[in-house]
């Protein structure tokens, strides 16, 4: 029994190690995977995942550096999505432990949002810029804009 118990606890070791060297890639983008199949958001801390919910609004959930779901605090995001029918801006208010936006991403895809990112008032913006691709991917099986593999 606790030879049983000292194999499992090793396979899970190696399994976390797995994971870790994973994400950890060369080409300075984090590829880790976020739990709600979102964009993990550079630079955050802690994690931001920037997740496209199905009826086109936009939530920013946060994670502790083992990927632990923690309640949003001082935060702010904005977001601007520059469609083809014109830029708009997204605004964002805190529901449960995440920041919800309070109108809906515009129609259509493949064109850029910037992520605007405070995480106090006094902060100096974050901005992350990325295109938003919903085509799911081959290999990892997310969307594109959330795609945690290397291409
Ligand atoms: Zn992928």
């Amino acid at each position: 029994m606790k030879t049983n118990l000292r194999i499992l606890t090793l396979a899970t070791a190696l399994c976390v190690g797995l994971f870790t060297a994973t994400a950890a890639d060369k080409d300075g983008h984090n590829h880790k995977a976020t739990p709600k199949g979102g964009r993990l958001l550079d630079k955050t801390e802690p994690h931001a995942e920037f997740v496209v919910e199905k009826d086109r609004s936009v939530s920013i959930n946060f994670y502790s550096e083992d990927m632990k779901p923690v309640a949003a605090t001082t935060q702010t995001v904005t977001v601007i999505a520059d469609a083809k029918s014109g830029k708009e801006t997204l605004q964002f208010e805190k529901k449960g432990d995440s920041l919800v936006s309070k109108t809906k991403l515009p129609d259509g895809e493949g064109y850029n949002v910037v992520v605007q990112f405070k995480q106090t008032a006094e902060a100096k913006p974050l901005n992350l810029r990325f295109k938003l691709d919903m085509h799911t991917c081959g290999e990892c099986k997310r969307a594109e804009y959330a795609c945690t593999c290397d291409h």
